[in-house]
């Protein structure tokens, strides 16, 4: 259930209808919008005589959310989530460039592809440091040591730093990450979400390999019933019968969760196709319909990279995609 209020309502009034909202047993959610302010029940409504509360003279309207997404529900809070880490926004109209390689392999590795992205216009960093592997002899990982080489990178460079949890024993080394990301194998993790939900830093969130959206919103859910609002949602392509590609990208979720959700979406076309030579045609049409950044893996040296080497970019390519996807997000602003 949301209540809308009127313009203008005095805050002492709106207080008082919180507090009594909050006597009938639910959680009340408030989003101060600049013309609106709504507040969103979490729990049993059954008991919340709607007639009463739309009788009063502050309501503008009471409506019924049957969605089983509620803190994430644009219905609950209109205006879109904005995400700051560091001098980046993300949302709203704010585009974020992320990229880097899928794995920190060494100090001069990462250290020159932050500085290569950084003079492209990347706005964050990526590396993984702890990597799910379909293989377990597969490269795992520089674990500890690769969030410490993600530090140097940072301090070399200024650029905020985003890698993936895989446990959550390994939460506290992450204090000094600026973006945890939960991976795709993980969307679905729920004691490692509610752990994140405890934090207060941004989560990259992104899609499980055959999850619904739904699915990914109530992860998004567990989360934010934690407390931790910051959440960026990733579509990363998923599971089809097609296996041409890596993966199947899922655009049109991305205006499909622009109208579900406040948090702000952005694509990760690299993971999505498996395939370098797709990633700037995916990532072009993921800023054409309307995503709020990209996640592009970037390698200095693909024929030798220790983990997705297939699908990452060099980066004079990805410095020439930054500029054309720049091109594509002047045109749709129009
Ligand atoms: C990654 O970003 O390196 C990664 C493993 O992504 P995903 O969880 O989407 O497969
Ligand atoms: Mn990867």
């Amino acid at each position: 259930m949301i209540v809308i209020l009127k313009h203008n309502t005095k805050e002492e009034k709106r207080n008082q209808l919180i507090d009594w909202l909050k006597k009938q047993g639910v959680d009340v959610h408030v989003s101060q919008g600049e013309y609106q302010t709504v507040l969103g029940m979490i729990g049993d409504t059954s008991k919340i005589d709607k007639d009463l509360v739309a009788s009063l003279e502050i309501v503008d309207s009471v409506k019924v959310v049957t969605d089983p997404f509620k803190c994430c529900n644009r219905k609950f809070h209109p205006e879109d989530t904005v995400i700051q880490v560091g001098d980046a926004k993300i949302g709203s109209g704010s585009f974020c460039m992320i990229a880097g390689p899928c794995s920190v392999e060494n100090e001069e590795q990462i250290v020159g592809i932050a500085k290569a992205v950084k003079a492209s216009g990347a706005n964050m960093l990526r590396g993984g440091a702890f990597k799910p592997r379909t293989s377990p002899y597969d490269f795992q990982g520089l674990k500890a040591t690769g969030l410490e080489l993600l530090k140097i990178a940072k301090a070399e460079t200024g650029l905020p730093i985003v890698t993936e949890v895989m446990g959550v024993n390994d939460l506290p080394l992450f204090e000094d990450v600026d973006v945890i990301q939960i991976g795709a194998r993980n969307m679905q993790n729920f004691d490692l979400l509610r752990e994140v939900g405890k934090l207060r830093k941004p989560i990259l969130l992104k899609r499980g390999l055959a999850n619904t959206v739904k699915e990914l919103l109530m992860s998004a859910e567990y989360i934010m019933a934690g407390g931790n609002d910051q959440i960026i949602l990733c579509e990363r392509g998923i599971r089809t019968f097609d296996d041409y590609t890596r993966n199947t990208l899922d655009l049109a979720v991305v205006p499909v969760l622009h109208e579900l959700t406040h948090l702000p979406v952005i694509v990760d076309p690299s993971h999505a196709t498996g395939v370098a030579k797709l990633v700037r045609p995916m990532a072009l049409a993921a800023a054409a319909c309307g995503a709020d950044g990209l996640i592009i893996e970037v390698h200095n040296d693909p024929m030798h990279a220790l983990c997705d080497g297939a699908q990452s970019l060099l980066p004079e390519d990805y410095h020439k995609l930054a500029r054309d996807v720049e091109q594509i997000r002047e045109v749709i602003a129009k």
